[in-house]
């Protein structure tokens, strides 16, 4: 549009996100040098981006907010520099650009640790299990959320390396509370959908179980419906190398995805987790409850055990205690805590478990 401004116009865009992919995309297309004539050339470049409907009305509008971002760029003084036209999508782009940078360092210098949720079985009160998740304490930037950093460490390849670690330290976790005797314990770990993505996943996972010397059937695998849905006929196959092995699984957040009754019975699952938002006030929203009572109903009919996630007082419990329910995990019973404060937990739990 200028002698040498150029537009990209990216219509149809899944998320604002994707902007970010490409723009990272073109900023590394500029990045190395070109070599004209002989000669080594290298291209600086300001980006200035806007979102429609979000900064500008019209098309119009558009165009010049952009123009408007290209001039701060700009100002940045670099030799490649971006800029959003909104303050938040800066900071939201800074943010993520930061979290990858620091994401790289993560595991070098021991920033992950796995938090511990149980899982209480309702007849006995018993912990049936533990829940692993991933924790991340960055120096610059605090606590940071998995739901905020898995996705990022997925899109940059780092997720097979941190997932092997995840495993590895769960086995040490394992081995240790072994000598306590519990039987038909299980600790579950989550598998995203980029990994289920990945044929030899089921593989990795059992050869890290073997080289630890844990038997697999102390280890549960969650996965959500879409991560399956996404890529059938490869999860299928790792799902069932899993199950064969002795791994048992879980349909994670069910009723957030296609909540299909078909899906349970064709795949090879063991538990069904209901997902937090519809235990939610549970004895006060017939809504809720409706659907709660339903998903139970699916779940038996493909014959899988049930865990209620996210609960979060005593009457959810109460509820749920009635309603047909093989397990519950949230913050009524404890949050996700470290490996040590939940072997306390566990143990207290040994000595004196009584029936919800
Ligand atoms: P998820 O697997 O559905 O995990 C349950 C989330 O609910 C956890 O969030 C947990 O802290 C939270 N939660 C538990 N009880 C309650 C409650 O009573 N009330 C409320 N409001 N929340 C509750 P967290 O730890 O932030 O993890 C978020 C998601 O990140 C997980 O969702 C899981 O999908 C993913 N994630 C965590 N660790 C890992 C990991 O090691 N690998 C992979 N691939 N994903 C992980
Ligand atoms: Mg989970
Ligand atoms: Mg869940």
């Amino acid at each position: 549009i200028g002698a040498n401004e150029f537009v990209i116009l990216l219509a149809d865009l899944a998320s604002n996100e994707a902007v970010n992919h490409i723009v990272r995309r073109a900023v590394e297309s500029l990045e190395g040098p070109m070599s004209i004539d002989d000669e080594r050339l290298y291209i600086n470049a300001n980006i200035g981006i806007s979102l429609y409907p979000h900064d500008a009305p019209s098309s119009e509008a558009v165009i010049k907010n952009a123009g408007v971002a290209r001039a701060q760029a700009k100002r940045q003084g670099k030799r490649l520099n971006i800029a959003y036209y909104s303050d938040e999508a800066n900071e939201a782009s800074s943010k993520r650009v930061r979290i990858e940078t620091l994401l790289h360092q993560a595991l070098r210098y021991e920033q992950f640790a796995v938090h511990y949720q149980p899982k209480v079985r309702l007849e006995t009160g018993r912990y049936s299990g533990m829940e692993a998740l991933l924790r991340w304490r960055s120096p610059e930037l605090g606590n940071v959320s998995p739901a905020e950093f898995i996705p990022i460490a997925e899109e940059i390849g780092l997720m097979p390396e941190i997932s092997s670690w995840v495993l590895t330290e769960i086995c040490r976790q394992l081995k240790q509370w072994a000598p306590l005797g519990m039987e038909d314990f299980r600790v579950a770990v989550n598998l995203s959908p980029v990994e289920l993505r990945d044929p030899e996943i089921a593989e990795r996972f059992l050869a890290t179980l073997e080289q630890q010397d844990v038997s697999p059937a102390l280890l549960e695998v969650e996965i959500t419906e879409t991560a399956v849905i996404d890529n059938m006929s490869t999860a299928v196959k790792s799902l069932q190398t899993l199950q064969d092995a002795g791994v048992s699984l879980a349909i994670d957040d069910f009723g957030t995805g296609y909540s299909s009754l078909s899906h349970l019975t064709s795949l090879p699952l063991h538990v069904l987790k209901i997902d937090g938002c519809f235990v939610r006030d549970l004895d006060v929203s017939p809504n809720n409850q409706g659907i709660v009572n339903a998903i139970i109903a699916m779940a038996r009919t493909a014959g899988l055990s049930v865990v209620a996630e996210g609960v979060e007082s005593e009457a959810e419990l109460n509820w749920l205690c009635q309603s047909g329910c093989d397990e519950i995990q949230g913050f009524f019973i404890s949050k996700p805590v470290s490996a040590a404060t939940v072997t306390a937990q566990l143990i207290e739990n040994i000595e004196q478990a009584h029936p919800m």
